[in-house]
């Protein structure tokens, strides 16, 4: 009896040794499984911060100083470019700073026949009729001259609530369809691509018609064939 008796407590002590060997298993087990969850927990916060950054950081990037910030001053401008600024007046050249460049728009004139110079002077003329408001930062004529009306850190009145964030370039053209010449066109190539570069622009984005902000038929020929626009914006890339 007395033996029996011992063999069972020494059963019971082995099973106790097992069961507290197998607790002390799982305890081991839960607090990998503890320490695993806090190291996912931690790289998923790190790349939920990354991701943040990286998101403010591009977004910067679209709106904001990286992308058109203007500092004319330290801008070469090409010879190819003539510089006849309007004088300042409420009606053409406000003198509203424009701080930042999101884009070119693109205008016909809308009035066949006429010059780059024609056009510029009258711009200025509005200064003493005050029956318009209507500027545009760059004219290019018939024959490819391009002349610039307004500096690049000031509005033009010429595309709507696209003034505060875009520069201009209206376009000469001989007849009603509005179609430009070959020059003018080799020009507004050579303008809009130097105007991306230096603003660090996007030639398939940022490039618009008149049309794409107010549903205004400009510049004519552009909205009347849009094969052509987009043919245009890819001798951009060129
Ligand atoms: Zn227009």
């Amino acid at each position: 009896m007395k033996r029996s008796s011992a063999g069972r407590e020494s059963l019971e002590e082995l099973e106790y040794q097992q069961r507290k060997l197998e607790m002390i298993k799982k305890r081991r087990k839960q607090s990998r499984i503890r320490r695993m969850k806090r190291r996912i927990f931690r790289m998923a916060a790190v790349l939920v911060l990354t991701a943040a950054v990286f998101f403010v950081v591009i977004s910067l990037s679209r709106f904001s100083f990286f992308r058109g910030h203007i500092d004319v001053a330290e801008i070469e401008m090409p010879d190819w470019i003539q510089q006849e600024y309007i004088e300042p007046n409420p009606n053409s050249r406000p003198q509203t700073p424009l701080r930042e460049v999101n884009g070119v728009v693109v205008h016909y004139v809308g009035n066949p026949g006429t010059t780059a110079q024609q056009n510029q002077s009258y711009f200025n003329s509005l200064a003493q009729t005050h029956e318009n408001y209507a500027s545009s930062h760059f004219i290019i004529g018939m024959d490819g001259e391009i002349i610039q009306c307004i500096p690049m850190d000031e509005i033009a009145y010429c595309s709507n609530e696209r003034n505060y964030d875009t520069l201009s370039i209206e376009c000469c053209h001989p007849d009603d369809t509005g179609e430009f010449t070959e020059e003018t066109y080799a020009s507004l190539i050579k303008l809009t691509q130097w105007l991306c570069e230096t603003f660090r622009l996007d030639t398939s984005q940022d490039v618009i018609r008149h049309y794409d902000v107010t549903g205004k038929e400009c510049p004519r020929y552009y909205v009347n064939h849009p094969e052509a626009w987009e043919q245009f914006i890819s001798d951009l890339s060129l």
